[in-house]
């Protein structure tokens, strides 16, 4: 699940692809939590409970993670046409997954969550716990977050001055 890095990380990709509106590479980086939403109210999936695993595999395992990324790309290439644009999004819909990757099994939030599935339910689950300590989780969240925003911030200023000196 991991919520506030996905943005840090959204936001940092603005420096490699300027030319997207932030709200896309936003989305990018959200899409398998939405595809989770969707699952979720379609009662395919779960809420994080606290004390069984809910690995989500339909959304957040890595097989569909992977298709949900190609897909993206896809998708981004039939609207805009510009592979490298369509790499980025791809890339960044995965990223979803590797931040899940690193922060589950989030222990110190969910004490039953056993990580991130590779396949489907019952195939074996991954991730490096960065989120089983409360200071894991701060470290990831905000510092990931600030960092994304400081990124941001700097390629708009860039952009600004290059801007300027055509
Ligand atoms: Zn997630």
């Amino acid at each position: 699940m991991a919520a506030l890095a996905h943005a840090g990380v959204a936001l940092a990709s603005k420096r490699i692809a300027p030319k997207v509106p932030v709200w896309i590479l936003l989305i990018a980086a959200y899409v398998i939590d939405i595809v989770w939403g969707i699952f979720f109210f379609a009662g395919i999936e779960q809420l994080p409970a606290l004390d069984s695993s809910t690995t989500n595999p339909w959304s957040h395992g890595l097989l569909m993670a992977v298709i949900w990324s190609l897909l993206s790309g896809f998708l981004m290439m039939l609207v805009s046409r510009d592979r490298y644009t369509s790499l980025v999004i791809g890339a960044l819909v995965f990223s979803h997954w590797i931040i899940d990757f690193i922060s589950h099994p989030m222990t110190a939030a969910f004490p039953g969550d056993t990580g991130l599935s590779l396949l489907f339910d019952g195939s074996p689950t991954v991730g490096l716990g960065l989120w089983s300590t409360q200071l894991g989780i701060n470290i990831g969240e905000y510092g990931t977050l600030m960092v994304g925003i400081l990124i941001y911030i700097f390629t708009l200023q860039k952009l600004r001055e290059e801007k300027r000196s055509v």
